[in-house]
């Protein structure tokens, strides 16, 4: 059933939203939380064929840079960032204390970057959004998991919109290149797929896909799309002319965006260390190589490179 949030409603959660984040931050955090919480493993891949990609890693201090990234964040257990060959299957997860991504996940996302070519993005900016993309994503269930934070809906949406949110901090042409560089992951070729694979499949296995614990590909495209539309609708402004975000949805989008801001800033941001995050914020993270129109220097971009582009496998669920 299609549900619309009347005006007043909005404005009363819009005050609330201003109002809350003060109060809630100033209670007491539980004891023993720290920063620093996060430690790194690149596991020796068991497949040769993982060993380049391994290399290359390690080589761009994949994980490392992870860490520094997440040090902000007041935790009670450790964590483990790891790269590992997973037997085949391509995943990523977060289970026992450790965020591992799977050689076989990143593989994946290689065979699916040049796809992002569509929004104007390199192969090479769409892997890096893409690899942050899955690593905020599991870094989501963790969060909510160790520091016990409530949500309502299922974990995987709320790990989701996490990994959007964040996203969503960095300065207007980077946040741009990273939605916009996962954004093809269920898009519509992928939404047509699905629909002439689930033509195929066995009703059983249909009802499996709508009753998973993740939304489909397709929802997932489109809630990211709505969250950068909410965020900041003249820099995703193509979210609706090309991505193909309904107006239906796209009107709630703001509204959708400040949901989430409130619950970030009410729930999570108390657990983030003020002085460690202004040093974090304050580096350049990434390297992106696609001009931002009207926001950067083009002469500052390269040539788009070419990236092998292996078969495309289902990935498992994340
Ligand atoms: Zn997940």
């Amino acid at each position: 059933m299609a549900m619309t949030v009347p005006t007043a409603a909005r404005a009363c959660i819009a005050a609330v939203a201003l109002l809350l984040p003060i109060s809630l931050a100033a209670q007491k955090l539980p004891a023993g939380l720290k920063t620093n919480m996060f430690d790194y493993e690149y596991v020796e891949p068991k497949n040769p064929a993982h060993r380049p990609l391994y290399e290359a890693m390690k080589e761009k201090r994949v994980l490392e840079n992870f860490q520094e990234f997440l040090s902000p964040l007041r935790l009670p257990i450790r964590i483990t960032l790891k790269l590992e060959g997973c037997d085949g299957v391509a995943n990523a997860t977060f289970w026992n204390s450790a965020i591992k991504v799977c050689y076989e996940y990143i593989e994946y996302l290689r065979s699916q970057a040049p796809k992002a070519q569509k929004w104007g993005l390199t192969v090479r900016d769409s892997m890096i959004a893409l690899v942050v993309d899955v690593f905020l994503h599991e870094t989501g269930h963790a969060v909510l998991e160790d520091l016990d934070i409530p949500f309502f809906g299922r974990e995987e949406d709320a790990a989701d919109y996490f990994a959007s949110y964040l996203l969503l901090q960095f300065s207007k042409p980077d946040a741009r290149r990273l939605i916009l560089g996962t954004s093809f992951l269920g898009d519509i070729d992928s939404m047509e797929r699905q629909m002439s694979a689930g033509e195929r499949e066995m009703q059983a296995t249909k009802m499996q896909r709508v009753a998973d614990p993740h939304s489909l590909p397709s929802q997932r495209y489109f809630n990211r799309l709505c969250m950068a539309y909410g965020a900041d609708p003249i820099l995703f402004a193509d979210a609706v002319s090309v991505g193909g975000l309904p107006e239906i949805r796209a009107k709630h989008c703001r509204y959708e965006y400040q949901t989430n801001a409130h619950a970030f800033k009410t729930l999570i941001a108390p657990y983030i260390d003020d002085d460690l995050q202004q040093k974090v914020m304050a580096r350049k993270w990434f390297e992106f190589e696609t001009p931002v129109e009207g926001l950067e220097n083009p002469a500052n971009t390269s040539a788009v490179p070419t990236g092998d582009a292996p078969a495309a496998t289902e990935p498992a669920k994340r």
